[in-house]
């Protein structure tokens, strides 16, 4: 194989355009005619069915069927794991040129699919364009990045020799890994967990969120129109507490792959620690998980650009992404503005379907709609309601962005997770005080500053302690290779996707040393 060339971050698609906009159009139309399909189980290249299934809805549109997926059990859950661990033994001495080429195509066959998969997006999981179109590049940029760094890590390594030797460091795949992906990201997380395990050599079972399921098969659509073989991916679905339980405990599952909620990673944690009989390793895991995000908005901040920040990143998606500024801190001259102009901002953003690419969407489901409100009512009591509070319209998810204002930094709504279009805007005292409120909460994804005092900006760089820190820009939208991702403490493991130590992760170091006769 030919190196490839440099890694590029795939572009956006550009929808100013007339052409692109009419073209996302008929994409709409063509998935909207699918809807409804039934998605199998993939399980060693055939499609299994069970007799239990469960639909996957559009949010938008709360009594729309978006697609009908099966309810694996324990016999689906062994016969997955038993057909990645037979086709464990031949990929993984498949050459790791072979599989990088493999991987070139299968972003080149996600490419042809753009708008199609994006259209998905915005039927299952209630992504506007832009957001449904930059998760679809996100996950070519997976195949392309890892296609590469394979490459990086393939050669035997020699090392220094003890006399009479020849050593080599070399590193090996660890066997079959349990992918469990959230419904927030759909194609991206899936994508970047799965080729990050199979490009490493390791084969994948993937039990992706229940209300995302059905886009996610289009990453098992391009691998195979790739030539991926079959069982080095199998796809699983149902409920997590079942199937993803049964999949992560399973003895001859190597390694846990897991994004989403702290709860179920945390859970999953404990778990992976156990040895039943018959497991014969102490399980890997990787466990990205959720954050409160902070943007620090300093006196001396370009205000415009600062208020920008927060709006796209607070209500991006309908806040509904682990790296969302969900909490805004302000020093005390810049704070009554700010407020001010965030709240004026929340309260123009136009809510409604995602397929019509409104700015702001529904959030996922029933079940995310009450939280989110819950959480409101709390906010009502912590703090003050400045725009948003409630419903924003009949027939989908809608909840207006909302903003509450003077809430102190230990307030339930300033340390919890909301998931949802609500942020939290909270005073520090000065810089010092805004950096410990910044720092003050048991997650550290993400976060922001905005100031062009460079001592300021200095001192975040140091002490603002979060895994992904932007220092006057947006603290969403991280780009493969440009900004790892993963965060500390309970955001998760840090293990960095799209980064020059993920594939590390996946892969297990072994020394081979010679002794001449
Ligand atoms: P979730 O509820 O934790 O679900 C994630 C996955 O785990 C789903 O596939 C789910 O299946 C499965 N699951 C649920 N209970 C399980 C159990 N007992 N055993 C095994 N698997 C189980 O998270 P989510 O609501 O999908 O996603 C939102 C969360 O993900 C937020 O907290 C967000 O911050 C986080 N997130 C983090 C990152 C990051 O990189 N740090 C990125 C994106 C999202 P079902 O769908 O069937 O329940």
């Amino acid at each position: 194989m030919m190196r490839p060339a440099e890694f590029h971050n795939e572009p956006l698609s550009d929808f100013t355009s007339g052409t692109v906009r009419q073209e996302m159009e008929q994409a709409l139309r063509s998935v909207e005619a699918e809807l409804g399909r039934e998605f199998p189980l993939l399980i060693g290249g055939r499609a299994v069915r069970t007799e239990q299934t469960f639909r996957s809805m559009n949010p938008s549109r709360a009594d729309q069927v978006v697609a009908v997926l099966h309810q694996a059990g324990p016999r689906e859950v062994d016969a997955a794991v038993e057909a990645a661990l037979r086709a464990f033994e031949s990929w993984r001495w498949v050459p790791a040129e072979e599989r990088a080429a493999l991987f070139l195509r299968a972003a080149h066959a996600l490419r042809r699919r753009r708008l199609h998969a994006a259209a998905w997006m915005c039927y299952e999981v209630g992504k506007n364009w832009a957001e449904a179109d930059a998760d679809v590049a996100e996950a070519i940029d997976f195949a392309e990045y890892y296609a590469r760094e394979i490459l990086r890590y393939a050669p035997a390594r020699p090392l220094p020799p003890a006399p009479g030797e020849m050593s080599e460091y070399q590193y090996i795949p660890l066997g079959v890994v349990a992918v469990i992906s959230p419904w927030n990201f759909p194609l991206a997380i899936p994508a970047g967990m799965a080729l990050a395990a199979i490009v490493s050599g390791n084969t994948v079972v993937v039990k992706p969120a229940s209300d995302s399921a059905a886009t996610t098969y289009l990453i098992a659509e391009a691998l195979t129109d790739a030539g991926l073989p079959p069982g080095v991916l199998n796809v699983i679905t149902g409920s997590g507490a079942v199937v993803g339980e049964a999949l992560a405990t399973h003895p001859k599952v190597r390694m846990i792959a897991f994004t989403g909620s702290r709860e179920v990673g945390t859970h999953l944690f404990e778990l992976a620690a156990r040895t039943p009989p018959g497991q014969i390793w102490l399980k890997r895991v990787i466990a990205e998980m959720g954050g409160k995000n902070a943007v620090i908005v300093d006196d001396e901040a370009p205000l415009d650009e600062a208020v920008a920040g927060i709006i796209a990143s607070g209500y991006g998606y309908q806040g509904q992404k682990c790296s969302a500024g969900s909490r805004v801190v302000a020093t005390p001259r810049a704070y009554g503005e700010v407020v001010e102009m965030i709240a004026e901002r929340a309260r123009r953003l136009e809510v409604g379907p995602a397929p019509e690419n409104f700015p702001a969407g529904p959030v996922i489901n029933a079940a995310a709609e009450r939280k989110v409100l819950e959480y409101v009512e709390v906010g009502r009591r912590e703090g003050r309601l400045a725009a948003g509070g409630g419903r924003a319209r009949e027939g989908g998810y809608y909840i207006a962005p909302t903003v509450f204002v003077d809430v102190p930094p230990d307030a339930r709504i300033a340390q919890e997770e909301i998931f949802g279009p609500v942020v939290a805007a909270i005073p520090a005292r000065d810089f010092d005080d805004a950096l410990r409120i910044a720092n003050s909460t048991a997650f550290g994804l993400t976060g922001s500053v905005y100031s062009l005092d460079p001592v300021k900006l200095a001192r975040a760089r140091r002490e603002f302690m979060c895994g992904n820190l932007y220092l006057n820009r947006k603290c969403t939208g991280a780009l493969v290779g440009s900004h790892p991702f993963g965060g500390f403490n309970m955001s998760g493991t840090d293990s960095k996707a799209g980064g020059p130590d993920y594939l590390l992760n996946f892969l297990q170091p072994r020394v081979v040393s010679h002794k001449y006769r």
